[in-house]
């Protein structure tokens, strides 16, 4: 625990212990107020400012340290000041000293319960972050529930201080009202808890419930608003019209079709979107093909004393043609026609929240009216505004598929995914490549080590790696293209054949009808849904890189999941979409694959994590393919086994993180995975050995010194009597082995 948070602590322990040591309390009893009341009147009418500023701080003290007695002191308020002022102190004092108590807990706890519950309560987080005050105003207005426990529990959510204390103040007015009131009426008060007449609790839990039965109304009138121009059909064609048949589409249609709905996907180009034809399926084959030429380059390492490889570029661009070919029929018309699936060729445009029209591949057009439509349109590359970048024709994700001559130098604009992919694989296959990237350094979404990993690796590979430059312009100059970067205030001029443009995918969001529709986009322009998927038409969901923010294909998959379901069947039952657990791989080699968070996230959200590595470097399978780089690097909320984030680069990374994956999504820890028989020798063993770091660090010296004279004694050196007394060294806490880094406070 911090220093600064051990003073206030100490702090709130000694004025607790005071007040009861000195049995304060004694003067917050009804009795002793009623027989002080006069003198206490006396008091105000001599010195009425000092009297109420001292009332004021004692009000706020005894509330700030959640001590026993606000209620009485209100009562005092009402017969000491009056109804008006009685009324006027309490509910600031009031409110100044829950936000106190709110801080408080806070400061000291917050972070602790976030990072040790945060599975638990990312939906509670969540909930509060949108209708927080909300349910505070309804807290406040039950009386049952005590005051400092709402100041206590709320500290421990997101909620926002400056909403925290004038929720709570007008939540609190009502019940400020009446106990001043009856503070007035002293005499005929008998116990704090009379105050309160059944009556009056019924009152107050009614208005309690208001405050969120007003807002449910609300939602309700302003969900029906968006309908109010567009005439509803009383009969629809379709249950669900699904826009854009990439990986996102294809899985919403599928589940429609599997529970017999009558579905309807749209797809302007070619089924299977980006990930088959210009993603994922063609860059895999591709660094296939580099990963031979280097192999077989390296072939030497392995003991082959000679190997050489000629490259065919247009053969292997076929070649990666072909595969996309192979994997079609997974995808095709014909597949998602015997599913169930009516598949239309052509341009869909919405018309209406109810209503798809589609311009005919074939000619001519077709309108659907369907109960529910999915945007499923996915996202296309995103070409920035460099001055001279377009009219260079730069390559891009969804155009260099169709080269067939290979550019001799080359290069790639972008450090992300995408842009390291195929850097790596143009250099390998021969070009000259030169990686651009304005952040300090590519892959930046990954913990700093990883990012130098695969620099160092593409800098083995012969790729110039320029971090923290920035293109500025591109010309074309005598048949070849110049691009201008900027770096440290100097200006570098690239000459090269071919620019690869890979900075990043903007979603399609734009003239298919949203506009008109008025559908709301975000800031990264990608559509705006809730939790449930739903855009601004509670009928129109969205899924993949439509919606970002994760663009990959199983996110897209499991996007469209809770569109199809939640648009079908959510008059029965709606699910929130859950990002709780999403992993990822960019195939590099080495592979970098990660899921929740790194260091460095945890880092910027103040999250307490212990972190535990483990080199591939010491992994017998690595060693014995000659692969013997790369970490596991797993984060675990402190002091426990509980997994948080683990990010993985080496061979295979994206295959052996899976564990991981499982481990965070069914909620079993580093232990389990130690406790689970690996194959030897495999990659996934540095799963286990990972976990065994994490087990190393919970040794003790302690523990370690009792083992020792324990083992003594079985040989005979140490008597019983030793064993015993070491016993009393269990006390000793302090790792034996300095295994793991720590952040944030216990
Ligand atoms: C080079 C590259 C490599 C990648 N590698 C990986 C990887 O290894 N792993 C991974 O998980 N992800 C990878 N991705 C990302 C992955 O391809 C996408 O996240 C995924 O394809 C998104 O699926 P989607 O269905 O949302 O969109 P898309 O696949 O883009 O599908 C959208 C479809 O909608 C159609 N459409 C749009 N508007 C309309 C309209 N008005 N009417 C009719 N049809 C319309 C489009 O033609 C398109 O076919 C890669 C991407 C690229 C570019």
């Amino acid at each position: 625990m911090s220093k600064g948070k051990l003073a206030v602590v100490a702090l709130i322990v000694a004025a607790i212990a005071a007040f009861f040591a000195f049995d304060l309390k004694q003067y917050l009893s009804l009795e002793v107020i009623k027989s002080q009341s006069e003198s206490l009147k006396a008091l105000v009418a001599a010195n009425p400012v000092k009297t109420a500023a001292t009332f004021f701080a004692i009000y706020v003290a005894v509330t700030g340290l959640s001590l026993p007695g606000a209620g009485i002191l209100t009562l005092v308020a009402g017969a000491v000041f009056g109804f008006l002022w009685g009324v006027v102190l309490v509910s600031f004092a009031s409110s100044i000293g829950a936000t106190i108590a709110f801080l408080a807990s806070r400061y000291l706890l917050r972070d602790w319960v976030q990072s040790k519950f945060a599975r638990f309560l990312k939906p509670i987080n969540e909930g509060i972050e949108k209708d927080g005050a909300f349910y505070l105003l309804s807290m406040r207005l039950i009386p049952q529930i005590p005051f400092f426990v709402i100041n206590l529990v709320m500290g421990l959510t997101p909620i926002r201080t400056t909403t925290f204390y004038w929720v709570s103040q007008v939540g609190m007015f009502a019940g400020t009202l009446a106990y001043v009131y009856a503070g007035t009426q002293l005499a005929q008060v008998t116990s704090v808890k009379d105050v309160l007449s059944p009556g009056l609790i019924t009152a107050f839990l009614i208005l309690a419930v208001f405050p969120l039965a007003a807002k449910k109304i609300v939602d309700g009138i302003r969900a029906r608003k968006v309908y109010a121009k567009w005439p509803k059909p009383a009969k629809f064609d379709r249950n669900m019209v699904v826009i854009g048949a990439g990986s996102a589409g294809l899985v919403s249609a599928y589940i429609a079709a599997a529970v017999k709905a009558k579905v309807t996907l749209v797809e302007r180009h070619k089924m299977g979107g980006d990930c088959l034809n210009t993603g994922c399926v063609p860059s895999k084959a591709l660094i296939k093909t580099a990963k031979l030429l280097h192999q077989i380059r390296h072939a030497s390492d392995y003991g082959v004393k000679s190997a050489s490889a000629e490259l065919d570029f247009a053969q292997a661009m076929e070649r990666v043609k072909k595969v996309v070919a192979t994997v079609e029929p997974h995808d095709s018309v014909e597949r998602y026609t015997g599913l169930g699936v009516e598949c239309v060729k052509g341009s869909a445009r919405i018309t209406s929240p109810w209503s798809v029209e589609v311009e005919l591949a074939e000619g001519g057009k077709r309108t659907f009216t369907t109960k529910n439509i999915v945007i499923a349109t996915g996202a296309r590359p995103f070409i920035p505004p460099i001055p001279g970048l377009g009219e260079a024709n730069p390559l891009h994700s969804d155009n260099v598929w169709d080269l067939r001559v290979q550019p001799k130098r080359l290069v790639v604009l972008g450090g992300g995914p995408i842009g390291s992919e195929l850097a790596q694989a143009f250099a390998r296959l021969g070009s000259k490549v030169t990686q651009i990237e304005m952040l300090p350094r590519i892959m930046a979404k990954e913990d700093p080590e990883f990012s130098e990993m695969v620099a160092r690796r593409f800098r083995e590979d012969g790729i110039e790696v320029l971090v923290g430059h920035k293109a500025k312009e591109v010309r074309v100059e005598g048949g070849e293209k110049i691009v201008v970067v900027e770096h440290e205030g100097a200006e570098k001029r690239i000459a090269c054949d071919e620019i690869l443009c890979a900075v990043g995918r903007a979603a399609n969001t734009q003239g298919f009808g949203l506009e008109e529709l008025g559908i709301g986009l975000t800031k990264q322009r990608t559509v705006e849904v809730n939790e449930y998927l739903q855009a601004t038409y509670p009928n129109i969901y969205a899924c993949g890189d439509a919606i970002g923010p994760y663009q990959f294909t199983h996110t897209a998959s499991h996007t469209a999941w809770y569109c199809a379901v939640n648009g079908l069947f959510g008059r029965f039952k709606r699910f929130k979409v859950d990002y709780s657990v999403i992993p990822w791989a960019t195939f590099t080699d080495p592979e970098v694959a990660r899921v929740g968070l790194n260091e460095t996230e945890a880092k910027e959200k103040g999250i307490a994590c212990d972190v535990f590595t483990y080199g591939i470097d010491d992994l017998d399978r690595a060693i014995a393919e000659s692969e013997n780089r790369g970490l596991v690097k797993v984060l675990t909320a402190k002091g426990t086994d509980k997994i948080i984030g683990c990010t993985i680069a080496g061979a295979n990374a994206g295959e052996t993180i899976v564990e991981f994956v499982a481990a965070m999504r069914h909620g079993f820890g580093l232990n389990k995975i130690l406790g689970t028989i690996h194959i030897y020798p495999t990659w996934a063993e540095s799963n286990k050995y990972a976990a065994g770091v994490w087990k190393r660090s919970t040794v003790t010296r302690g523990q370690m010194e009792v083992a020792t004279t324990f083992n003594d004694w079985t040989r005979g050196d140490a008597g019983v009597g030793a064993v015993i007394a070491k016993l009393f060294s269990l006390g000793d806490k302090r790792p034996y082995y300095q295994v793991a880094e720590s952040h944030g406070d216990d």
